[in-house]
């Protein structure tokens, strides 16, 4: 395979000369990573690029410290500085986000998810979620999670002809089933969330509403999509996707669930938080609350609605149609073309994506009929909407090189793709810069 010189694999970078001199395997690990994130076109809608103020402070020597408990009581002394770096994160989170109260503590999504049963529920109390393969997450009562098997979980789907929430079976199943919890957000939803019609029923069956916004935070703190502050009691979210931080989570909610909340974070799940991750966070939310970043998720959606409208253009029937936000999920059933076939045949071809059910999918979930692609990655590469007809284009070429096995043609798309994103420098990245 011929590869531009910047795509080929290059030596451990030098921005790394402690690591390079101690373990020279990790560090050529490391450094090919940075160059297949700076070539490659990462479509995954749930990852990003974090910004170097970001990454650097991931890499802080606040990783040394042991801090169970919250600022003003702590375990254990010597928090001098890490009160005041917690304080910092939860009083930006608060700020950003427009909430009374944040735990900035969970250690990613599915715990902070776990602190919020533990906090609200019992163990075998019936909890109501988005189904897996209709768009929900895992933490949401699906079976194989522990949510689904230490809870008893009731799930809802979309309708078969919008695709969109099927809001009369959400309240139906509320009524009938009467869940401690409800659960709205997801992994694979193309759509607005109507987070007012669920603060509804959760009230009228004194559920506690959930509201898990880990795809699309980015997008609610850059006014990109409603918040669901009115109508939540709860919102979980990683911090690490659209919000553009490092890998983490952030519980929030009313002041009257705080006590609760923190208490099922620590002592009730995790011992000591990561403090060089809650630094990190407090840096993203910083980023958060900067005029830009309003720009940026603006720009995602912008980028995402241009690259639907595309590929509509090319034949591909896209879930409910389109998108309201930074995700559009491709059911490929009509290209006779598994969506792990594509998937994989796209990564060959230097196009990030992942392979997803739809919606009533007759295949089964390990080889489904779709692949699920987003535009925040590229967006904070600078992408704008006159670069999505190429993306489009190349996912369109990529697909029929998968139908017909076709591999040069998918050597040819990842030349032309590396050469397009060699001009727009990856945030964060030593390569290219
Ligand atoms: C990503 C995600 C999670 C889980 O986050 P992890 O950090 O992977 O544990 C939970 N809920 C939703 C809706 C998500 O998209």
């Amino acid at each position: 395979m011929s590869l531009p010189q910047s795509a080929q694999p290059q030596p451990a970078s030098l921005s790394h000369p402690a690591l390079s001199a101690a373990d020279p395997e990790l560090a050529a690990l490391v450094g090919a990573e940075e160059q297949l994130q700076a070539d490659t076109l990462r479509l995954i809608p749930s990852e990003n690029y974090v910004s170097a103020a970001v990454l650097e402070a991931t890499g802080t020597v606040l990783q040394n410290k042991y801090s169970e408990g919250y600022p003003g009581r702590r375990y254990y002394e010597g928090q001098q500085n890490i009160d005041l770096v917690e304080t910092l994160a939860v009083e930006r989170a608060k700020a950003v986000f427009g909430v009374e109260h944040a735990n900035v503590q969970p250690y990613s999504g599915s715990p902070a998810n776990l602190a919020a049963y533990l906090a609200f529920a019992e163990p075998g109390d019936t909890v109501l979620g988005m189904s897996l393969p209709m768009g929900g997450h895992l933490t949401h009562g699906w079976g194989v999670s522990a949510t689904g098997t230490w809870f008893r979980g009731v799930q809802y789907g979309v309708r078969p002809d919008t695709a969109l929430i099927d809001f009369d079976e959400v309240r139906d199943l509320a009524r009938k089933e009467r869940p401690k919890i409800i659960f709205c957000g997801g992994t694979a939803v193309p759509r607005t969330i109507d987070f007012a019609a669920f603060g509804e029923i959760a009230r009228e069956v004194d559920a506690v509403l959930v509201a898990d916004i880990a795809h699309i935070a980015g997008l609610v703190a850059g006014g990109a999509h409603p918040s669901p502050v009115p109508h939540a009691d709860v919102i979980s979210t990683t911090t690490h996707k659209t919000l553009r931080g490092p890998r983490g989570a952030m519980l929030m909610s009313r002041a009257s669930h705080a006590k609760a909340v923190d208490k099922a974070v620590f002592p009730g799940l995790q011992g000591g938080p990561h403090n060089h991750t809650t630094a990190a966070i407090a840096v993203a939310l910083r980023e958060a609350a900067a005029p830009s970043f309003r720009e940026y998720a603006h720009a995602v959606v912008a980028n995402a609605k241009a690259l639907a409208e595309a590929l509509l253009a090319r034949g591909y029937d896209l879930v409910s149609g389109g998108t309201d936000n930074h995700l559009v999920l491709i059911d490929l059933t009509s290209k006779d073309v598994p969506g792990k076939v594509a998937a994989k045949a796209l990564d060959r071809a230097g196009i990030v994506v992942n392979y997803n059910t739809v919606p009533f999918d007759p295949r089964k979930p390990f080889d489904p009929s779709g692949i699920r692609i987003g535009t925040p990655a590229l967006t904070s590469r600078g992408l704008g909407t006159d670069r999505m007809p190429q993306v489009a284009e190349w996912i369109d070429r990529g697909v029929q090189a998968a139908a017909k096995g076709d591999e040069d043609a998918l050597t040819v798309i990842r030349t032309e793709v590396a050469e397009l994103m060699a001009a727009y420098p990856a945030p964060g990245l030593a390569v290219g810069e």
